[in-house]
């Protein structure tokens, strides 16, 4: 992994409260720090990832702990990191009557992009993610496929130095999720990704690092080269070392590609 830190999580902590005595602990002194490239942040169902995603994109504050951006703390009113940020939530409300134009130009509004610069942008999200051709449909007659896409480039407008993506791939065939990863990894060459899911096929050939996250804490960090060889010896995959970690708690799903 590159050393300059673009963005820093320093003991960050999240514990959700229902009521007086019901809590959870999502997030456990989480820290650590990445560079530019391409991040798998994995972990079954409950690790976390979306608790800390969130937090990163000021979608919800954390009990304590701070994330630093390029070297200031990140906070929802700093318009600077906003801009700098594309973020695909795992849960997203699709208005069906929207056309795929009118959501993605929605998006370029909440943005702030100039409205003269909208058509433009929509058009190229749009052929990012293959779509070019479907925006005049309304969204009631998307696949899941094709909101999922559309989710993506709603993502990759305004052309954000750090793109977030929550379980990406759910809902996506195998040959979708293949063109997904290959569009990842073109979308990472100048810009920080990072991509939390719990298939681990979504980020094996990839990614430059790898963040396990278990129980709201780091298991361990690496390139996928590193973790195989430190959980498994030179012979081996990501997945097998998964599965080592987490065991039973692995929900695997894998696909045929
Ligand atoms: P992941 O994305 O890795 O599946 P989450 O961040 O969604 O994990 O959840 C981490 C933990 O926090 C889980 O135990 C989950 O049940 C709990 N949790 C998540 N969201 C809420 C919420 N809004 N209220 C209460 N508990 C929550
Ligand atoms: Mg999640």
């Amino acid at each position: 992994m590159n050393n300059t830190p673009l963005l820093e999580v320093e003991r960050l902590t999240h514990i959700y409260r229902r009521g007086r005595k019901e809590e959870t602990l999502a997030l456990d002194q989480l820290s650590f720090s990445l560079g530019p490239g391409l991040y798998g942040l994995l972990g079954p169902n409950g690790a976390g990832k979306s608790t800390l995603l969130n937090i990163i994109t000021c979608s919800l504050t954390p009990t304590s702990g701070r994330v630093r951006w390029n070297g200031s703390t990140i906070s929802p009113l700093r318009t600077g990191f906003r801009r700098e940020l594309g973020y695909m939530p795992q849960q997203q409300t699709l208005y069906d009557t929207f056309t795929g134009y009118r959501f993605l130009a929605y998006l370029c509004a909440l943005k702030e992009l100039p409205a003269k610069q909208i058509p433009a942008e929509v058009e190229r999200a749009a052929a990012l993610v293959n779509l070019s051709g479907e925006l005049t449909k309304r969204l009631s007659a998307y696949s899941g496929g094709m909101k999922q896409r559309l989710l993506a480039a709603g993502a990759i407008l305004g052309d954000p130095r750090l793109l977030i993506f929550d379980e990406p791939t759910a809902g996506l065939d195998p040959k979708e999720r293949v063109r997904f990863r290959r569009m990842v990894k073109a979308l990472s060459e100048n810009r920080m990704v990072v991509i939390a899911t719990h298939v681990v096929s979504d980020v094996e050939q990839v990614a430059d690092g790898i963040l396990l996250l278990k129980k709201g804490r780091l298991v361990c960090s690496g390139s996928p080269e590193q973790l195989i060889e430190t959980y498994l010896g030179q012979d081996g995959s990501l997945e097998k070392v998964y599965l080592k970690i987490f065991g039973d708690e692995a929900d695997v799903e894998s696909d045929s590609a």
